[in-house]
């Protein structure tokens, strides 16, 4: 009998939703675990002054990641 699960991820704040999402998207069995309700307010990823640059003084790849993120979350 196979796992019920290939991958758990644990919190689903900004990153572990969409970790979780695009695994599932992929055809992955995957288990999200939060510690609270959906839509909550406890974490990093939540309020209203957080700022997305699309510019970097190292080359070091941040750009592009920005780039592909904003094309992802549209
Ligand atoms: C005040 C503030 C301002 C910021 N401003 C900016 C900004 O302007 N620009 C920028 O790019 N970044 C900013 N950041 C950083 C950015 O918001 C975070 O790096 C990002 O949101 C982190 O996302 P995350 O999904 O990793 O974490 P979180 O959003 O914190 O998600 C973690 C999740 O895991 C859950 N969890 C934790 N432990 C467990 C457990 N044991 N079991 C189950 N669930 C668990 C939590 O409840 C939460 O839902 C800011 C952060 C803060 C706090």
């Amino acid at each position: 009998m196979g796992a019920a699960y290939e991958v758990i991820v644990v919190g689903l704040g900004a990153m572990g939703s969409a970790t979780a999402y695009r695994l599932a998207r992929r055809g992955q069995r995957v288990l999200g675990l939060e510690m609270f309700q959906p839509g909550h307010d406890q974490g990093s990823s939540h309020g209203y002054h957080r700022m997305i640059r699309m510019s970097a003084l190292s080359d070091d790849g941040y750009v592009p990641l920005a780039t592909r993120a904003f094309a992802l979350w549209r």
